[in-house]
Formats: C-alpha cells, sequence, structure tokens
C-alpha cells in the first residue's frame, strides 16, 4: 500500500553558507499572491519580457540574447554549455568544486561517441585541456593566457567567482587573452551575478555566460537560471546547431521574446513557465536593481570584511577574497575536526558548510544578510560553535571588536 506522509514541514534556519541565500519576504509574496495563469497568459508574458530588460540591465549588456532557462545554476551551464560539440577542443581552468563540475559537463559535450561509451560518467575527452589551479587560488591572466597560446582552441572556460574555494579569478585576464588568440570565453558566474559590480560588456572576448536564481539574484523559490549570449555566439549555434531542445539557446529564448535576433511582442510558446515562478524572478530583479548594483556590491565588501576580522579575531585563517563568503582554517588545535564543527552547527539550525572537495576547509555565507543585525548574529553562532569545540577565544572581546568596526563604519 502507498504510505501517505504528513505534510512536510521545513524549519526556518539561518542559511549562511555559499549559498542559497535567504529569500526575500517580497519575493515570496509574489510566489504566494500570483493567480493561476497559464504560460501564454498576456500579464505572464509582460512578466517575462520585464524581466528580461532587467536581466539586461543586471547583466549591464545589450546582448539581445539575454533571458533566465528555468532551472538551477547548472541548468543555466548547460545551456551555454551546450554550444560545445563532440571533438570542439576547448581549454578549461578549474580551481574549485563548481568549475570542475563545469569542466565534467564540458567533457561530456565535447566527447567523441567513442570517449564517451569508454567512461560514460567521467569522460576523458581528448580534444579538452584541463589547466587546473590548486583549491585557494585564483585563475590569473597569465595562466590563460600561457594556455590559449599554447593550445588554440575554439572554447576556453573558467568561473568568474568559484564557490568552492571562494576565490575571484582574472576575469578581464580571461577576456584578454580569448580576444587576443580568437578564442570563445565561456564563464560561470553563478556566484558573482547580483553580488559583484560589473558590466560583461566590458569582456568581449567572453561570448556566453551562466548565473542562477538562488545567489546574488536571491530568487530561490526555484525560478531562472540568468544566461546572456552575444550575436557571435548565437551565430556559432545557428551554423553548426547543437543537441538538446529544452536548453537551447536559440529555441529557449523565443518565450522571452526574443526571435531571430530581435526583442519580439508576442512570444512563442518554448515550455510551461510557471506564472509564480515568473512573478518571483521579476521581484527578485526589482530588488536588486532598486537597491543598486554599486551599492549591493559595497555592502557585500563591508558585511564580508566585518565577518572576515571577527573569525580571524577567533583565530581562523581566511583564504578567499570574495564578498558573499569566507572560506576559513580552523585555529591548529581544532584542525581536521571542520566537518564535526559544521554538523554541530547546522544541528542547530545554522547552515554553514565545509568544502566539498579538498582541502576541508569551513565556508560561512553573507547573501542577503547586509546588516550589522544579521553579521553579528553569524558571528555569536558560529562562535558558540567553536567554543563547544574547545576553542581558545574570549567571546566578549570578539563581539566588542564587531561592534566597533560597525561603530568605526558608521561615524
Ligand atoms: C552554486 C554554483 C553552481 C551550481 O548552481 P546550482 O544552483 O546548485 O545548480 C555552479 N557554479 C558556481 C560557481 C556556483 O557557485
Amino acid at each position: 500500500m502507498t504510505k501517505i506522509y504528513p505534510p512536510l514541514e521545513i524549519p526556518e534556519t539561518l542559511a549562511a553558507g555559499p549559498g542559497p541565500g535567504n529569500t526575500d519576504p517580497r519575493v515570496l509574496e509574489r510566489f504566494a499572491k500570483t493567480g493561476v495563469a497559464d504560460h501564454m497568459q498576456a500579464d505572464v508574458l509582460r512578466g517575462m519580457i520585464e524581466a528580461k530588460y532587467m536581466l539586461r540591465e543586471l547583466w549591464g549588456t545589450d546582448n539581445v540574447y539575454t533571458y533566465g532557462v528555468a532551472g538551477t545554476g547548472f541548468t543555466g551551464l548547460d545551456c551555454v554549455l551546450s554550444m560545445i560539440l563532440p571533438g570542439d577542443k576547448v581549454v578549461a581552468f578549474p580551481n574549485g568544486t563548481f568549475s570542475g563540475i563545469d569542466s565534467l559537463t564540458i567533457r561530456m559535450k565535447a566527447a567523441t561517441k567513442e570517449e564517451l561509451a569508454e567512461n560514460s560518467l567521467d569522460p576523458k575527452a581528448s580534444s579538452v585541456t584541463i589547466v587546473e589551479t590548486p583549491h585557494g587560488q585564483s585563475v590569473t591572466g597569465e595562466t590563460v593566457e600561457k594556455a590559449l597560446a599554447e593550445h588554440k582552441p575554439m572554447w576556453a572556460f573558467m568561473a568568474h567567482w568559484e564557490t568552492g574555494s571562494g576565490r575571484i579569478n582574472d576575469l578581464k585576464g580571461f577576456s584578454d587573452a580569448c580576444v587576443k588568440h580568437g578564442v570563445m570565453g565561456i564563464v560561470d558566474a553563478v556566484s558573482s551575478l547580483g553580488v559583484d559590480d560589473f558590466n560583461i560588456d566590458d569582456y568581449p572576448g567572453v561570448v556566453a555566460w551562466a548565473s542562477c536564481p538562488q545567489k546574488g539574484v536571491l530568487s530561490l523559490p526555484l525560478t531562472y537560471a540568468p544566461v546572456s549570449f552575444t550575436d557571435k555566439a548565437i551565430e556559432v549555434v545557428k551554423d553548426r546547431g547543437c543537441r538538446t531542445y529544452v536548453n537551447h539557446p536559440i529555441l529557449n529564448a523565443r518565450h522571452w521574446g526574443i526571435m531571430d535576433g530581435k526583442d519580439v511582442e508576442a512570444p512563442g510558446y518554448h515550455q510551461t513557465h510557471s506564472c509564480y515562478a515568473v512573478a518571483a524572478f521579476h521581484e527578485a530583479l526589482r530588488i536588486i536593481l532598486n537597491y543598486g548594483k554599486a551599492a549591493k556590491a559595497a555592502s557585500y565588501a563591508y558585511h564580508e570584511r566585518a565577518l572576515r576580522e571577527a573569525v580571524e579575531a577567533m583565530g581562523c585563517d581566511v583564504t578567499s577574497d570574495m564578498t558573499s563568503l569566507v572560506v576559513l582554517n580552523l585555529p591548529g588545535k581544532l584542525a581536521g575536526r571542520e566537518k564535526e564543527l559544521v554538523q554541530g552547527a547546522r544541528a542547530k539550525g545554522f547552515g554553514i558548510w565545509p568544502t566539498l572537495s579538498e582541502p576541508v576547509q569551513v565556508r560561512i555565507g553573507i547573501l542577503n544578510q547586509l546588516s550589522e543585525e544579521q553579521i553579528t548574529e553569524i558571528v555569536s553562532r558560529f562562535a558558540d560553535a567553536m567554543l563547544e569545540m574547545g576553542a581558545d577565544f574570549d567571546k566578549a572581546q570578539v563581539m566588542a571588536g564587531l561592534q566597533s568596526y560597525y561603530a568605526k563604519k558608521a561615524a
């Protein structure tokens, strides 16, 4: 017999990891207050078109092919990486968990039929060169320049902000090297969009970008992964095709009112978009643009510094340089107990994370936690978690230090 479970209750936790970020109540309100309407109803379509224009503003681009792919960050990445066909020459520059998974996607797309059959879940594609930068370090422009000069690929790939290790990679160096060597760059901007203040049109070597709903865009009610393609990328897809219907860079754009390279008033059906998701995504974009990209980026930098200084005062060593996240090593006495610390915190509804690939470190994120009050709560709970495991520091002193950081800055 089928067992019927009670309704699913999920508690409110403090989501202080690399993502997802805490969803703004206004986004949830749009989600819940939206009436049921089909995916071709006029206001749903209008919402998608308005969201498309707001996305261009957020990405900082005139690219017509800028829209949302229904799903998570990896769905958007699947869409942009679907431009890569079997046998294409690619150089990828991973430096942590996520760019590592992206590199796997690239090997799956570029593998020949034989290479895929050989090891279908982890194919070795001879046309793909993987240039690893160790965890905890950033991909440099020199690394990219050297590899592109040597391999002369069709495509190059890099993450802008690698969330696995909390590192910012050299986007300008990547783009410049792509321009110099006539390579088409593809960038995973899952962690940077909505956090950093940048305009993708300033990076002409990059022809396609992908982000996600749940990090800087802060629209967790599973909505849309923002993507953007230059006309050149779209031309390549049009000439050569690609092997997906639902994540097809050109076909997917139809529902957002983009056809034959132009904005059109009457979108065409692609898939059954959710009116609730459209309304939530639209509101999330309104919130970011109202806040202002530059103001938001400055706010992240300001509060990240407060958190960083507080965990350093507890004896931790921070190895990240992203502004939405600190990645740290515990002090000597607690080293090796990172997973235990994280599990203890999570059991109490304090959602911090370990790194997902070696070496094991602790990650604390501040997505949508941009106030003194919220950072103080995170610092206090992290201090408690460390003290419970026997760390030596004076919590009152750490909290006073944090308070004086905010008092000084406010003055
Ligand atoms: C989170 C993340 C992803 C994956 O996004 P999902 O929403 O989990 O699919 C990919 N790349 C980077 C850099 C990320 O931070």
